[in-house]
């Protein structure tokens, strides 16, 4: 099993000597069966992860309980929709974090983006931020899709490189609402500092940082006295971009050890137990899973351009109010494509910063990894995906929305709730 272990590392590295497409065929399939189909793998992996549960228990008593942090929304996606939650012991609790940018975008912002709409400013916005609703209704509607419906200038994108195409017969004043974390950062950047965004396109920058909120949630959890988190699952593509580098760094600050994990069940399976062999060792500092994708320093030409473009700032993140450097705006040399500049548009300040979580909505607590989606009263009841009254319904990446549709709720027995 440690062979397996050791192999489910490699990389196409190892098989770049042999570049024939057989070759690459085979480690297509290889990797396929061992990180989908390889039920013999997925079947040890958890017998290692009850194994290791038990030494745990035997250590420090029958009521031992450890609780990780996935910190992503795409974690919390696999996580549910392969039920990876009915395959743990009982003493593990895995809570999903604020990894859903979504989610954590302030409804200001929105709001700005509406108002923008109906001033035929075009609005370009990824299909999971057309239904984000804001607090307060901006002429009478709540988010882009009704601000479309009643003749908002609202465009969707699947991608940034679709807007800049469709700006090549769009000569009209445009924003792009950019909302990502680390990994779409440098999407902007790059184009930006190659001249390539066109000058009737600026940005309304809700790019956000993951470790400063991860961070957060966890001194959160001690701040309310809740059980604290034993480890950390660190983002995958997120780390593909920083590099294993911050959350060794967090991992050490908070004590606490991380592993960056990547997406498919048994890369999660694989950073419990790596988590869990770590607890047991008292070790800090990060290991990482996700090696095919993730290295120690990450992508250095997409983390120098990240900063020639962005500065590092406090942000407000939706419900939580701001969190210490833990946002991106576009610095003074590129003012021209920086929509608050543009139209001198508000931002609130630590000091006006008003709560913007809609009465009754849990999402903050939900989002902090201090509540499930089925402690909200309008869970399924009033809330769901169709019509969101809160923002973790809204993103396929919120968790609200990924227990809604795949069922989160049914493994809570398990759980012991
Ligand atoms: S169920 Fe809806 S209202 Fe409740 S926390 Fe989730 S998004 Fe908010």
């Amino acid at each position: 099993m440690a062979d397996f272990y050791i192999k489910s590392r490699l990389s196409m590295e190892t098989f770049k000597p042999l570049s024939s497409s057989v070759v690459q065929k085979e480690f297509n399939m290889y990797i396929e069966n061992l990180y989908r189909r390889n039920r013999r793998f997925a079947e040890e992996v958890k017998r290692l992860i009850h194994k290791y549960v038990d030494r745990l228990v035997k250590i420090h008593g029958r009521d031992y309980k450890v609780k990780f942090m996935n910190f992503c929304g795409t974690h919390e996606w696999t996580t549910v929709h392969y039920g990876i939650r009915s395959l743990l012991p009982e003493n593990i609790e895995l809570v999903a974090g604020p990894g859903c940018p979504v989610c954590v975008t302030p409804s200001f912002l929105i709001e700005h983006a509406i108002k923008l709409s109906f001033e035929d400013v075009r609005v370009y916005t990824f299909g999971d931020a057309f239904k984000l609703p804001t607090v307060k209704p901006v002429k009478g509607v709540r988010n882009l899709a009704e601000a479309k419906a009643s003749g908002g200038n609202v465009a969707v994108v699947y991608s940034f490189l679709d807007a800049l195409k469709d700006l090549y017969s769009y000569a009209k004043e445009s924003i792009f609402l950019a909302i990502g974390f680390e990994t779409t950062a440098p999407g902007y950047a790059i184009p930006l500092i190659n001249h390539l965004i066109p000058k009737n396109m600026y940005f309304l920058s809700a790019l956000r940082l993951t470790p400063p909120a991860a961070e957060y949630a966890i001194m959160e959890a001690k701040k309310r006295s809740m059980p604290s988190i034993d480890g950390i699952i660190a983002p995958g593509h997120v780390s593909a971009i920083t590099g294993a580098k911050p959350w060794d760094e967090l991992s050490r600050k908070l004590g606490m050890p991380a592993v960056i994990s990547g997406f498919e069940p048994l890369d999660i399976l694989l950073s419990i137990l790596e988590l869990l062999k770590m607890v047991l060792k008292g070790e800090v500092g990060v290991k990482i899973e996700y090696r095919r994708v993730v290295s120690w320093n990450g992508n250095v030409e997409s983390l120098n351009a990240i900063n020639i473009v962005f500065e590092v700032v406090d942000s407000p993140w939706r419900g939580i109010g701001f969190i210490d450097k833990s946002g991106l705006e576009i610095k003074n040399a590129y003012s021209n494509y920086d929509s608050f500049k543009i139209f001198s548009l508000n931002k609130p300040t630590r000091v006006s910063w008003h709560d913007d979580s809609f009465s009754g909505c849990k999402c903050t607590e939900v989002v902090l990894g201090l509540a499930k989606p089925t402690d909200c009263r309008f869970f399924l009841k009033g809330c769901n995906p169709s019509k969101p009254l809160g923002p973790c319904m809204v993103s396929s990446e919120g968790t609200c929305s990924i227990w809604a549709r795949f069922g989160g709720y049914l493994n809570l027995k398990k759980l012991g709730d």
